[in-house]
């Protein structure tokens, strides 16, 4: 069926198998009874081969070990067996892997609990130098009346027969590629294992209370929007002895009217009057840390850009570390002037030597 010499090795077996697999798979012919035949007995004949044992009985028995009730006892066939994962892997992803690679104890051992997200809202200043916030949320807590167990105090939780207490059942179905089994959460149980007849009156079985908590977040300086705070253990709790999730606090910072933030850096615009500009003078510009005073060098022009070193945003891993604020000068040309100020300047004009 595979094409290959009866000393093949595993390799060239598996080499084979793929290209047969490939050729054949219902999902390259659908609708194809043919192809759906030859893709099973591919399969089966490669069960068989890259099993040592079974490979085994093949070459002593030949076919017959492997019909029902042969020597070999192995009737049927079993898809389970075979680790169809391996082989598919990259060829069809989780085709036939799916439940039985999902890890089984998972569902009934201890697990982390989910993390839980929110958000605050801070000003921009407030982004910069850090601060501290306080938050208020529902928690969920274990239910001190049941214990957590969310069976009736006097009572507690049976194990759930349909599953036998795992959380996990199998299903087994006919399909064309044999018998394939399914591992699915317990419908009766979902998944806990346990099954409680009489129900915790404060939690109503769940095992669990909201409680309203007031938690206070620190927000380092330098965040920036979008970021997020994370506080350990303060998410859901854990199931069957697992620790508690993380909350992940959102920080979302408001714009602010003067400076634009790009990482650690700061932008602003100052406009200077257009005298003060070409002769040069003292102007205050408005930074995070409060007023500077600049020296405007004479014969400055518009779009003119400074910088303030240091007077940008401190990084959010090393508050010492802070970037620079960046200055555009815009000269601003008056558009009024009183008669005053027109003469003088028509007295400007013509000393440039204007009409
Ligand atoms: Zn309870
Ligand atoms: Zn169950």
């Amino acid at each position: 069926m595979l094409g290959v010499s009866k000393n093949a090795s595993d390799d060239e077996l598996k080499k084979a198998y793929r290209k047969l697999a490939k050729k054949y798979h219902p999902d390259m012919n659908p609708g194809d009874a043919k192809a759906a035949e030859m893709f099973k007995e591919a399969s089966e004949a490669y069960t068989v081969l890259s099993d040592h044992d079974k490979r085994a009985q093949y070459d002593q028995f030949g076919h017959a070990a492997f019909e029902q009730g042969g020597p070999g006892g192995f009737g049927g066939f079993d898809f389970s067996g075979a680790d169809m994962g391996d082989i598919f892997g990259d060829l069809f992803g989780d085709l036939f892997g799916g439940g039985r690679r999902s890890s089984r104890s998972a569902s009934n051992g201890p697990m982390r609990g989910a993390n839980v997200r929110t958000s605050v809202n801070i000003t921009f200043e407030e982004a910069v130098f850090g601060c501290e916030k306080q938050l208020e949320l529902n928690l969920r807590e274990p239910c001190q009346t049941c214990k957590g167990s969310g069976a009736k105090p006097g009572t507690s939780p049976e194990n759930c027969t349909k599953c036998r207490g795992t959380g996990r059942v199998i299903t087994t179905q006919q399909s064309i590629f044999g018998m394939m089994q399914t591992e699915s959460v317990c419908p009766d149980c979902r998944g806990t294992g346990k099954i409680i007849r009489e129900k915790c009156p404060d939690c109503r079985g769940t095992g669990y209370v909201t409680k309203k908590t007031r938690l206070s977040v620190d927000i380092p300086a330098g965040i920036d929007n979008g970021m997020s705070v994370r506080i350990r253990d303060k998410g859901e709790p854990g199931t069957n002895g697992g620790p508690r999730g993380d909350l992940l606090v959102e920080v979302r910072v408001a714009r602010h009217p003067v400076f634009q933030r790009d990482d650690t850096n700061l932008y602003s615009t100052v406009s200077i009057p257009f005298t003060k500009a070409a002769l040069g003078g003292k102007i205050r510009i408005r930074t995070v840390d409060g007023e500077v005073e600049y020296e405007v060098k004479a014969g400055t022009q518009t779009d003119t850009k400074i910088r303030l070193r240091g007077k940008g945003v401190p990084s959010v891993h090393n508050k010492d570390r802070r970037g620079d604020h960046y200055v555009t000068l815009v000269v601003a040309v008056p558009t009024k002037l009183n008669r005053e100020q027109k003469k003088t300047l028509q007295a400007y004009a013509k000393a440039c030597g204007e009409e």
